[in-house]
């Protein structure tokens, strides 16, 4: 059964497409909820997104996408929050700019005796070196 989506009377006899029953009141709550969520759409969508990306760009956000990846790549994670955090601080303005975390060689685990920030062309340039 269709229904009235602010009254939820019954609209069988109104058009299929209809959402509303004919009651004046229920035509001004429905244009009133519309041009609410139009609002929201238009003005909020793009300060939560900001909000969002910004909450994805914070150290401990990057911290688990990091520890995420290198899983996924099959590279054990062995730095702990402030480990990670303690080498990322004095560069992080450059991360995945000109700076990334290198491991030695670029093999074994993300963890403390195996790691610095370096430049991305020194870190191609082990990675070269280790290959051939
Ligand atoms: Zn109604």
């Amino acid at each position: 059964m269709r229904t009235c989506m602010i009254c939820l009377a019954s609209i069988e006899h109104i058009r299929p497409q209809a959402k509303k029953c004919k009651l004046k009141s229920c035509q001004r709550e429905y244009d009133r909820v519309k041009a609410l969520a139009r609002y929201h759409t238009k003005k909020h969508e793009p300060k939560f997104k900001a909000e969002r990306q910004a909450l994805a760009e914070t150290p401990t956000a990057r911290y688990n996408k990091h520890f995420h990846s290198a899983n996924a790549r099959g590279i054990e994670f062995k730095l702990t929050f402030a480990e990670w955090w303690n080498l990322w601080k004095p560069y992080w303005d450059e991360r995945g700019k000109s700076m990334c975390m290198c491991r030695t060689g670029d093999t074994g685990a993300y963890e403390i005796n195996n790691v610095r920030i370096d430049t991305y062309s020194n870190n191609a340039l082990e990675a070269n070196n280790h290959k051939y």
